[in-house]
């Protein structure tokens, strides 16, 4: 059992801890990772730190270990998280959820693949034709997924450059029967600063998409050129250079000048007639919505409108991410209808239960913060306030159900964060549309502005200009959100244009009219005419608050599991732990209170067969078969007899164990047997 290792490699589950404190916490944390125990509970909270080199605790064998096992009968591992979930899901018909967190690098996508493979291991026994096509489909749409989401970065090699949530729909049997994902905040900006790997795709392919071998030839890929990506991920590297090639890196060398007033794209339009070719659409129409926009006029007109050569540039840019986005969004829409449960008769086949997996970017605390991680810590704003409601829901819950005292437990609910953010008119990003829809008069210092007087007294936000040392001109232009996870400085510049998100609708219809259907598909919203197009269109900041009410919902309907991830240093190494690191993502985790939560209340539960099962041989009234009347009554006997009795409460159908120490001194006596 777990705890039988604690001597040699520190505790397996924190709140074995003598004290609750970050010291403590970070001294097993580090001499965990040292003696290459990269998993350790708290309660069924499974904390990862990134090993980053290859474990022999995965596969077959460890597998069939943890298959149908409690929790706390084996070390910990992604595998019992999983198995929990999984159980949860088939014994009780719950619907459960797997939320994965940590920053970039942390080790989060390596997770969720542990447990779908897991997952993927345990079910379908009979090998049933049409469940095992169904499980191929859920395990290796990740390789698609990853072929086009995923990017080097300087913190991952191979980090997700979007948000995942995957449900797996089971039948009544426990099998996959297929499943749905949803994507959120694909980080649209690397299409035109990204780096390249230093494989290079075939020559012929590249030529079939007028592409040069050479990065630095592109305006988006020359930054990257020359910097090398590791060779480990290889076929998913390769297909991301042939992505690379499909999303035309042409773009960015389209180059505006003007001529007496008039702007122009430069050079002989060889670019352009590529773009075209690629785009299956018309040189001149490429062209024209590059240089001129369609807009209704107050009386109801419709004019063309050229741009400025600064409108120019933007419209290509936003072009390009938008092509990246949709291209994207279209794939993940083809594996979900193929994924898709189909034919499912609940009458028939009884209730369809689904575990979800989520794996998404945690808190983010960077030099610089832009809108982007306003939009990630806002979301992981959210998943905090639902851990909170989850996990004291789901305790409560369980006491009153058995009948058990619960006392309460002081803790920081965040819940007026997430109202600073999303407050209707009073919240951020209701302040920041406000600002995009008047028009093109409000610049991002004047939203600041306007920002700052309206939230003046909040105690979360901090104005710019509050301490004397952010008077300097850098710095009238941030703002400050107390997170719970940590004060997290935002830079307000660009925030307006990101939230705007604006795509000319002639790009739109540009792609409408090409006569690639797949083009075509993605693009169904280029029909409309300009004067259908809303005229408030949808923020990139309320898609995503709704996208991530959405998902809210979504998982707080579900008995949720947690993998926190940790990454144990910034150089990728197997040996070294950054304990000042290490420490910052604890605490932003929260995993210390998690650890109060859990000792606060009753760190172990069993049902009173199950227990007895266990350890009927530690106790002479129970072995070989107890003569009581109730299983309840020969725990009591074992419980009385090792001396604990102080420490448990009854519930109707299990016991509760305060504190682990108890359980562990009955495990060690058992193993002494
Ligand atoms: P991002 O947010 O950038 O997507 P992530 O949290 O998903 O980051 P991963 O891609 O899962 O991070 O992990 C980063 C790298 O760390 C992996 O490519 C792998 O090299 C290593 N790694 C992570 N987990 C493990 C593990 N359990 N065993 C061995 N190596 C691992
Ligand atoms: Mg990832």
């Amino acid at each position: 059992m777990a705890e039988l290792e604690a001597l040699e490699f520190g505790k397996s589950d924190f709140v074995l801890l003598d004290e609750v404190n970050m010291e403590q916490f970070m001294e097993n944390l580090k001499l965990r990772f040292e003696m290459g125990r990269i998993y350790t509970f708290i309660g069924e909270v499974v904390v990862s730190v990134n090993p980053y080199r290859e474990m022999d605790i995965y596969g077959k064998e460890a597998i069939s270990a943890y298959r149908g096992r409690e929790l706390y009968e084996n070390p910990p591992h992604l595998y019992a998280v999983a198995d929990a979930a999984y159980k949860a899901m088939k014994r009780r018909a719950k619907d459960t959820c797997i939320v994965i967190s940590g920053e970039s690098g942390a080790g989060k996508t390596e997770a969720s693949k542990y447990i779908m493979q897991y997952i993927a291991a345990i079910t379908n026994p009979s090998q049933r034709e049409e469940v095992e096509s169904v499980k191929n489909v859920l395990l290796k749409s990740n390789c698609v997924l990853e072929a086009f989401g995923n990017a080097k970065t300087n913190r991952n090699d191979n980090s997700s450059r979007f948000g995942k949530y995957m449900d797996i729909n089971f039948s009544f049997s426990g099998d996959p029967t297929g499943g749905h994902i949803n994507n959120y905040l694909l980080e649209k900006v690397r299409t035109f600063c990204f780096t390249t790997g230093s494989e290079n795709p075939p020559q012929t392919l590249l030529e079939s998409y007028h592409l040069q071998g050479d990065p630095a030839v592109y305006a988006y890929t020359k930054e990257g050129a020359g910097s090398s990506v590791s060779n480990k991920h290889s076929p998913q590297h390769i297909h991301r250079n042939t992505f690379t090639a499909t999303r035309s890196p042409q773009h960015g060398n389209i180059q505006f000048g003007t001529e007496e007033e008039i702007v122009q794209v430069e050079g002989d339009g060889e670019v352009v007639s590529h773009i075209a070719e690629l785009t299956s659409t018309q040189p001149q129409q490429v062209e024209k919505a590059l240089l001129f926009r369609t807009v209704a006029t107050g009386g109801g007109d419709v004019i063309e409108k050229g741009h400025s050569e600064q409108e120019a540039c933007f419209g290509r840019e936003a072009f390009s991410k938008a092509l990246y986005e949709r291209l994207f969004g279209w794939i993940v829409g083809r594996i979900n209808s193929v994924i898709e449960v189909k034919d499912y008769n609940p009458m028939l086949h009884g209730k369809n239960t689904v575990i979800g997996v989520l794996d998404i970017y945690g808190f983010e605390i960077f030099d610089n913060n832009s809108f982007e991680q306003f939009c990630i810590n806002y979301c992981n704003e959210k998943l905090q306030q639902l851990f909170i409601e989850l996990i004291l829901r789901q305790e409560q819950e369980e006491y009153e159900r058995e009948g058990v005292a619960w006392q309460h437990i002081e803790y920081f609910n965040n819940q007026i964060i997430v109202d600073l953010v999303e407050q209707n008119h009073k919240g951020i990003l209701s302040m920041l549309d406000e600002a995009c829809l008047s028009g093109g008069r409000v610049t991002d210092t004047v939203c600041l502005d306007s920002m700052s007087s309206r939230l003046a007294q909040h105690p979360h936000y901090t104005d710019r200009k509050l301490t004397p040392a952010d008077k300097t001109m850098e710095f009238q232009k941030h703002f400050r959100i107390r997170h719970y996870a940590g004060d997290v400085t935002y830079s307000v510049e660009g925030f307006l244009d990101k939230n705007k998100d604006l795509l000319f609708q002639d790009f739109k219809r540009l792609m409408f009219n090409s006569t690639n259907p797949v083009l075509k598909d993605m693009w169904p919203d280029g029909g409309l005419s300009i004067t259908e197009v809303t005229k408030r269109p949808q923020t990139a900041a309320s898609l995503f608050k709704n996208s991530i009410v959405a998902l809210v919902d979504k998982l707080s309907c579900k008995e949720p599991y947690y993998v926190r991830c940790v990454k144990p240093n910034e150089m990728k190494s197997p040996v070294l732990f950054d304990a000042a690191r290490c420490q910052h993502q604890v605490a932003y985790l929260g995993l210390l209170e998690n650890v109060r939560v859990r000792r606060a209340g009753f760190a172990y539960r069993q049902g009173y067969s199950r227990f007895l099962l266990r350890y009927k041989m530690t106790c002479e009234y129970t072995w070989p078969n107890h003569l009581m009347a109730t299983d309840r009554e020969a725990v009591e006997a074992i419980v009385t007899q090792h001396g604990f009795q102080d420490d448990v409460a009854y519930g109707h159908t299990k016991l509760f164990v305060r504190s682990p120490r108890s359980l562990f001194s009955l495990e060690q006596e058992r193993a002494a047997l």
